[in-house]
């Protein structure tokens, strides 16, 4: 009997109780998924989201996985009573998720919406904006949701830059890697998006200089991680106007402080972490695959490069 424990959210552990079993025993795989165990020793797998209260790893000496319910590892990654391959979450929900927020997001500000929903003087101003073909859109981060969502813009026909640290080819996307290919992707959009995971290498990577690249009037759409963008110099650069605007989903304290002053700046557009959730429907057929391989001897999905940390 192959033993899995969840140290995740409460509030779906009830939908997870139902999906899981009910996926393993189709997988052919018999198991059990409990909450809580007398012999740590006993577990097979860790179901885990990084907010959990389980910081010690170490009782677990038998675990095959600790497979994330998150997309993003860095509160775990760098966790030295890990030395199981920690697996994180990819799946269905939360590109779509994704996708949907950085396209509206990014049609927002392409169409300029804001225009005509606050328009208190009722000024009839007909001027049209460009077309998508027009416009430049740099995809920082190009994993899985940047890759998914740089397609998406590309199907719409914007122009699309997509940056990465190692050299990509993906259809209709201008792809982009190292130094000089993060200054070109900058120099040259309209529109900025961060899809990275947080790391040491990435922490700051929007900071004065960088942002100082960016095209007059150009905006950011941060759904990636908080850190990724220096907030001092972001402000800076919506205060003199460099910039157009910035629409943040993350932040560097979560949820952001009352007094922040992104909540009161007429540049920014605050949304609370919620670009792309873990769906425990999608989420649950990607747990059962990563048991059935972990039990079959197979290669884990979604593998966790400790020394990249991400
Ligand atoms: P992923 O598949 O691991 O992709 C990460 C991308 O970032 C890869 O293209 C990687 O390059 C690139 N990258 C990493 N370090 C880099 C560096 N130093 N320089 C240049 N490129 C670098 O991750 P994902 O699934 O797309 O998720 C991305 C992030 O989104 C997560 O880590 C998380 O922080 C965030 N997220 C936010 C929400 C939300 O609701 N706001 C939800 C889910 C996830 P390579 O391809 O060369 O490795």
């Amino acid at each position: 009997m192959t033993l899995c424990i969840y140290f995740a959210a409460p509030a779906v552990w009830d939908e997870y109780c139902e999906l899981l079993p009910a996926l393993l025993a189709e997988a052919g795989i018999a198991a059990e998924v409990v909450t809580e165990v007398r012999d740590p020793a006993a577990v097979d797998y860790i179901i885990y989201a990084p907010s959990a209260p389980l910081q010690d790893f170490t009782p677990f000496v038998n675990c095959k996985a600790v497979l994330s319910l998150w997309a993003g590892v860095e509160r775990i990654v760098g966790n030295a009573t890990l030395t199981q391959p920690l697996c994180r979450m990819v799946d269905t929900g939360l590109t779509e998720g994704m996708v949907e927020w950085v396209v509206g997001h990014a049609l927002r500000h392409h169409l300029g919406m804001d225009r005509h929903i606050v328009n208190p003087g009722h000024v009839w101003d007909p001027t049209c904006p460009p077309l998508a073909r027009e416009r430049v859109v740099a995809m920082l981060g190009m994993g899985a949701l940047g890759t998914a969502c740089a397609e998406a813009l590309a199907a719409l026909r914007f122009q699309v830059l997509g940056w990465s640290r190692s050299p990509k080819a993906v259809a209709g996307v201008e792809c982009l890697h190292g130094d000089a290919g993060l200054e070109a992707a900058l120099r040259r959009a309209d529109i900025v998006v961060t899809l990275l995971p947080k790391t040491p290498e990435t922490e700051n990577l929007l900071d004065a200089r960088r942002i100082g690249w960016m095209k007059p009037g150009a905006v950011i759409l941060n759904p990636g991680r908080g850190p990724l963008i220096e907030d001092a110099a972001l402000l800076a650069a919506l205060d003199a106007g460099a910039l157009g605007h910035a629409t943040l989903d993350v932040f560097r304290i979560e949820p952001l402080p009352a007094d922040h002053p992104f909540w009161t700046h007429p540049r920014v557009t605050v949304t609370p972490h919620i670009a792309a959730d873990t769906r425990p429907r999608g989420a649950a057929k990607v747990l059962v695959e990563n048991i059935r391989r972990g039990e079959a001897g197979e290669a884990l999905l979604h593998l966790v490069d400790r020394a990249r940390g991400y």
